[in-house]
C-alpha cells in the first residue's frame, strides 16, 4: 500500500517481506500484530483481514508452542497478507513456522533459554538457514525488557548501549553468515531511549533497515503521542523503514494502530510536526503493552483503562506505572517501573520496581495499587 513521501531516508538496503519491501527507498511500511490466540484460527484470520483492510503492509502473529504452530497452515491458507511471526523463547520453532510466513522475528535476549551450551553463532546460523530455505526475512528484535544476559549490566547502567551492542552483534553474525535479508528493531517504552538507541545504531549501520516502535506505549491518546515523539525525531533524520504503533486497544479496534501510524507518517511528510510536550516523562507515565495472543485474561485492556482512570489524581507526579498482559514479558518489563502490574489468568501481580508486593484478584488490585501509589507519593514529599 503506498504511503506519503517522507524526508530523505538513510541508504538502507532493500529487504523483501512477502509482497512488500522495506528499505532501499521504498515507502515506510506500516504494521501491526494480532492480539488473538494464534491457535484460534477463526479469530486470528478475522484479525489479520481486519488489519489488512485497515492498511497494514505486514501483520505479525505470535507463536509460543505446538498449538500455535499447528494453526499456521490454516491461517496461511486463508490470507495472502505478508505474515511475520514472533518467536519467543523457543527459537527452534522457526523451522516449523517458516514455510507459512514471510518474516521471522527473533529476540536476541531469548536465545539463551534453550540449548544453553550451544554457541550463539550456531543458533543465529540455524535461523538464517531456515529463513533462507523458506524465502523469509528476519528481524533482530531487541527489547529493553529482555536484554541478552551477556550484555545486561556491562555498560554502567547505559541500557541503550546494551540494546545497541546486542543489535550490532547480531548484524555482524548475520553478515558473517552471508544472510543480508534482515532488519533490526530497538524498542523501549521510553520514547527518548527509542530515539537514542535508533540514532546510535543508525550511526554505525546506515545500511540496515530499521523497524521503529515504542513498546508498551499504552492507551490512546497518550500512547500515540509517545510514539509520535519518537517517530518524528527519527524519521525526520532519515531513520526508519517500517513502523508499528503499539497501543492498548480492544481486539476489534487493532486497526486503529494502522490508522495512527499512517497519520503520523502523513503529518511528517507534510512537515506537520507536533511540538514535544516540555514535561514529557516528568509526569505520571502509564505504560501498557499492546496485548497479543499471550494475554492471560481478556480483562487486561479494561484493567489498563481502569489503572489510567483511578491514578489520574497523581498526574503531576513523576511516576511510572506499567501494566502488562502476560507472564512472558510482564515480569521483566515491569521491573523498571515504580509500580507494575502483570496479568495472570485469575489474578494480577502487583510490584514495586522488581519486588513483588503480592497477587490480587482483578477486582481488588486497583485498591491496592492506589494505596501503594499514595505511599510512594508520601515518601517523596520533603520531610
Ligand atoms: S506483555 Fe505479554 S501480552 Fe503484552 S504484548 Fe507483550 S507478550 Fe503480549
Amino acid at each position: 500500500m503506498p504511503d506519503a513521501a517522507v524526508p530523505a531516508r538513510n541508504p538502507t538496503r532493500a529487504v523483501r517481506i512477502g509482497r512488500t519491501t522495506i528499505g532501499g527507498g521504498h515507502p515506510i511500511a506500516v504494521q501491526s500484530m494480532c492480539a488473538t490466540k494464534t491457535s484460534d484460527v477463526e479469530a486470528t484470520v478475522r484479525q489479520v483481514l481486519d488489519l489488512e483492510r485497515a492498511g497494514a503492509d505486514i501483520v505479525r502473529i505470535a507463536v509460543d508452542g505446538a498449538r500455535d504452530v499447528q494453526a499456521l497452515p490454516a491461517i496461511r491458507a486463508r490470507t495472502r497478507a505478508n505474515l511475520s511471526i514472533d518467536l519467543q523463547e523457543n527459537y527452534r520453532l522457526a523451522a516449523e513456522v517458516a514455510p507459512y510466513v514471510d518474516k521471522i522475528r527473533y529476540n536476541p535476549g531469548h536465545l539463551h533459554h534453550h540449548e544453553r551450551t550451544k554457541p550463539l553463532r550456531d543458533k543465529v546460523g540455524f535461523l538464517a538457514e531456515v529463513a533462507a530455505k523458506h524465502d523469509c526475512a528476519l528481524r533482530v528484535g531487541v527489547n529493553c525488557g529482555s536484554i541478552d544476559p551477556d550484555k545486561a549490566g556491562r555498560f554502567g547502567g547505559d541500557s541503550v548501549a546494551e540494546m545497541v551492542t546486542s543489535a550490532l552483534e547480531h548484524c555482524a553474525l548475520l553478515d558473517g553468515l552471508g544472510f543480508l535479508r534482515y532488519c533490526v528493531s530497538l524498542k523501549d517504552s521510553d520514547p527518548m531511549k527509542v530515539i537514542d538507541a535508533n540514532r546510535r545504531f543508525a550511526s554505525e549501520r546506515q545500511d540496515v533497515p530499521l523497524h521503529l516502535g515504542v513498546t508498551e506505549a499504552g492507551l490512546p491518546p497518550d500512547g500515540v503521542i509517545k510514539t509520535r515523539v519518537a517517530f518524528e525525531q527519527l524519521i525526520s533524520r532519515g531513520i526508519g523503514d517500517t513502523i508499528r504503533v503499539s497501543l492498548t486497544l480492544p481486539n476489534d479496534r487493532k486497526g486503529d494502530e494502522i490508522a495512527a501510524g499512517r497519520q503520523i507518517l502523513d503529518d511528517i511528510a507534510r512537515g506537520r510536526f507536533r511540538s514535544v510536550p516540555e514535561n514529557l516523562g516528568k509526569r505520571l507515565n502509564i505504560i501498557s503493552c499492546p496485548s497479543c495472543s499471550r494475554v492471560e485474561n481478556e480483562a487486561f485492556v479494561e484493567l489498563a483503562e481502569k489503572v489510567r482512570d483511578v491514578t489520574a489524581y497523581a498526574r503531576d507526579h513523576s511516576i511510572t506505572i506499567a501494566v502488562m498482559g502476560c507472564r512472558v514479558n510482564g515480569p521483566g518489563e515491569t521491573d523498571d517501573a515504580d509500580l507494575g502490574l502483570w496479568c495472570a489468568p485469575t489474578h494480577v501481580n502487583l510490584k514495586r520496581k522488581s519486588e513483588t508486593i503480592g497477587t490480587f484478584r482483578y477486582d481488588e488490585v486497583l485498591t491496592r495499587l492506589t494505596a501503594e501509589l499514595d505511599r510512594l507519593i508520601a515518601s517523596r514529599r520533603p520531610a
